[in-house]
This record gives structure tokens, C-alpha cells and sequence, in this order.
């Protein structure tokens, strides 16, 4: 047994070990977490200071997500089993798919997007594999798959090495990504061995999933090191979470720090309407005051996009603060900038069409200020 493998063994699972550890009382969290299940690794419970604070509200069961609420009725709110031609492929967009590799996690989010399933035993089997390579091979426009789940880090290498192996045998196919949360919270499983078989398969992009600075320790340095020296570019991924990072100030050195473990910030998600997370939902002037607070005032590397996933299966949605391009005609725009200067730019003189009659007129842009 490998050593990451050790780690999920000695991971708090269960509820009498939970309340041992953490002092919650099993019996009050006992019927949630029979349908949410639980998962603490040894690493993140060492990055837990204290009761309540960023680490524990994303990893620890609370009662209030056995309570009802309106916004928030849907398992599958992103209608992802309705843009599934063959199980386990979600292809919503048209040049790029996603693949659940396993419903295994190092950790369980309490504010899951996929809470309908993950958790649950089962891993892709070569009989769902083929279904999915065949299904790819014959949609030539598919040029980009994503490996998701569950946490496609979670199977053993063989395992995942047959998957990246069938995927490149689809010419078509030319970017390869994977979505993980396992280098911030199971940074043992990014071996030697892992990074050498996943640089067989490049192009290979990752995304890392991080939502507060205190998940960035030495070890997780360590593993983003490996994984980026492997020559795989690195992203994050981050949920705007209530009491975790819906503040700039909090936001701003996460993006920081995730830079300087050469991981490039990609996305600030607004949280997602899925039933048993509602307590972590903010208002979504909040994430755009984050955006306002990153850009111009720190690295432009730092800032990612703030995105909507949009209910219903309407995709991701950027969105940004509209203070920055004040007034649009033909002849100038007045932008401004993070200080709330305003700078006068001139547009470029519209080189007329061949055979129109006359130019287009523009739109104004109907922006306020206030
Ligand atoms: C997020 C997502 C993608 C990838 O979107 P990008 O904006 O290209 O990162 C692809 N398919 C589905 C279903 C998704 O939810």
C-alpha cells in the first residue's frame, strides 16, 4: 500500500470518529452523513485550527444541510444528467466534454456541486470506458475532455493510466484536462510515479480545487512543484463560500499564494443551487466587490474569471464588474480604472466595408455610474 493510500485509511469517515477527533456529537450529524458522507484526511485535519473556521465549515457536516430551502432544491441543479448521451459524459458544450472517472474523494465538500453522488462507491469500468471512447470518437468536434467525478486523482495509476491511454488513441482529441482537489488536501498522492505517467500524455492541463489560503502548506507546495516540473500547466478553481473567502482581502492573498506555488488562479465559482449547501451561498455583489479588489491592485495573473454556472444547464456565465468601461460611442470610450480614475480613448476610424452603402451605427452602451 502506498502512502496516500495509508492517508485515506487513516481519514476520519465515519461519526464516532468525528466527534472523538473534533468533539462534534455523532448523533446529531448521524442522518446527514448517512446521505452526505464524510472525509477528513490526516493532512486536512492538521490544517483545522479551530472549531468553525474556513478548513472546518468546507469539510465538517453542520444540520444545515438536512434543512429544506427553496433556492436550493435540486440534486443536479447544472441539469447534468440531462446532458448525458452515454453514462458518466456530460457534453453541454460544443467542443468539449466531461468524464466522471469515480465518485471518490480525498475530502467531501460539504457545499459539493455533486452531492447527489459522490461518495458512493464506483469507478468507471472498461465497459463504460469503451462506451465513452466510442461515443468521443465519433463526435469530431470534441477537442477537449475533462476528467472530473469524484476526483479522478482517487484511482489507483493503472487505473488512470488506461483511461489517458484510450483518450489518446481520439485524434481529435487534443486537450486533455484534469479537475482535482487532491494536491490541497491528499498532497501524498502526487508521486514520482504519478507525474511520470501523466507527462506521457501531453498536452495535460490540471485544475486545482482551493478556497482559502490555510489549505496552502509546505506539502501542497511541495505537490503543485512536482506536478508543474512534470510540465503540466496548473489553474485553481474556487467556490465563493459564506464564513470561508467571501472577503477580498481573503481572496486576494489565496490568489497570491496560489500563484506563487505556480498554480494560475482560473475561476471564482458563484455557488451552485444544490440541495444541502444553501448556507454556503453569498450574495453575488460580493464576488464581484472580490473581482474589483484583485484587479489593478494586484498581479493581473492573479485575477481570475468570476463565473455564474448558470441553473438549468445554461453553462458558465463571466461575469464582471460593469464599472470599467463608463461610455461607448462612435468616436471614444471613457474607461476607468482601479483607482476610479477615468481615462478618454479614442476608437479607431472604422475602415468602411466593401459595398456598403453606409456604416453601422453603433450602440451606446448602456452603462450607469452610480
Ligand atoms: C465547466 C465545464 C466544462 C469546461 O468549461 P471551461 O469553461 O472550458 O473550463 C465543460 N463541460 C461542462 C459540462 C462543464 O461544466
Amino acid at each position: 500500500m502506498e502512502q496516500w493510500q495509508r492517508d485515506i485509511k487513516d481519514s476520519i469517515d465515519d461519526v464516532e470518529t468525528l466527534e472523538k477527533v473534533l468533539g462534534v456529537p455523532a448523533d446529531a450529524v448521524r442522518e446527514i452523513v448517512k446521505e452526505y458522507p464524510i472525509r477528513i484526511t490526516p493532512h486536512v485535519l492538521k490544517t483545522i485550527k479551530k472549531k468553525g473556521d474556513a478548513i472546518w465549515k468546507q469539510v465538517v457536516p453542520s444540520l444545515s444541510e438536512g434543512e429544506e430551502d427553496l433556492s436550493c432544491a435540486s440534486g443536479d441543479p447544472l441539469h447534468e444528467e440531462e446532458d448525458s448521451p452515454v453514462p458518466n459524459l456530460v457534453h453541454r458544450y460544443p467542443d468539449r466534454a466531461l468524464l466522471f472517472v469515480t465518485n471518490q474523494c480525498p475530502i467531501y465538500c460539504r457545499f459539493c456541486t455533486r452531492k447527489r453522488f459522490v461518495g458512493s462507491p464506483g469507478t468507471l469500468t472498461p465497459a463504460e470506458l469503451k462506451q465513452v471512447i466510442d461515443y468521443i470518437s465519433a463526435h469530431t468536434e470534441i477537442r477537449d475532455i475533462i476528467l472530473s467525478g469524484g476526483d479522478p486523482l482517487m484511482v489507483v495509476d493503472m487505473l488512470l493510466e488506461r483511461v489517458l491511454s484510450a483518450l489518446r488513441t481520439i485524434p481529435h482529441l487534443k486537450i486533455i484536462r484534469i479537475g482535482t482537489r487532491v494536491p490541497g488536501s491528499l498532497p501524498s498522492r502526487i508521486t514520482e510515479n504519478l507525474c511520470l505517467m501523466l507527462k506521457k500524455y501531453h498536452p495535460l492541463y490540471m485544475n486545482l480545487h482551493f478556497n482559502h489560503p490555510d489549505e496552502i502548506t509546505p506539502e501542497v507546495a511541495t505537490a503543485c512543484g512536482r506536478l508543474a516540473d512534470a510540465g503540466i500547466p496548473l489553474g485553481s478553481q474556487t467556490v465563493l463560500l459564506d464564513g470561508v473567502n467571501d472577503d477580498p482581502d481573503t481572496m486576494k492573498r489565496l490568489m497570491q499564494n496560489l500563484l506563487s506555488i505556480r498554480v494560475k488562479p482560473y475561476y471564482i465559482y458563484q455557488a451552485d443551487l444544490v440541495r444541502g449547501t444553501h448556507h454556503f451561498r453569498t450574495r453575488v455583489e460580493k464576488g464581484l466587490k472580490i473581482i474589483s479588489a484583485l484587479r489593478g491592485h494586484t498581479s493581473g495573473m492573479a485575477v481570475p474569471h468570476y463565473v455564474i454556472d448558470a441553473p438549468n444547464g445554461g453553462g458558465k456565465v463571466a461575469i464582471l464588474p460593469q464599472e470599467t468601461l463608463l461610455y461607448m460611442d462612435e468616436n471614444e470610450v471613457v474607461v476607468q480604472n482601479y483607482e476610479g480614475k477615468q481615462f478618454q480613448y479614442p476608437q479607431a476610424k472604422q475602415a468602411p466595408a466593401v459595398g456598403a452603402r453606409s456604416p453601422r451605427p453603433y450602440s451606446m452602451v448602456p452603462f450607469h455610474t452610480d
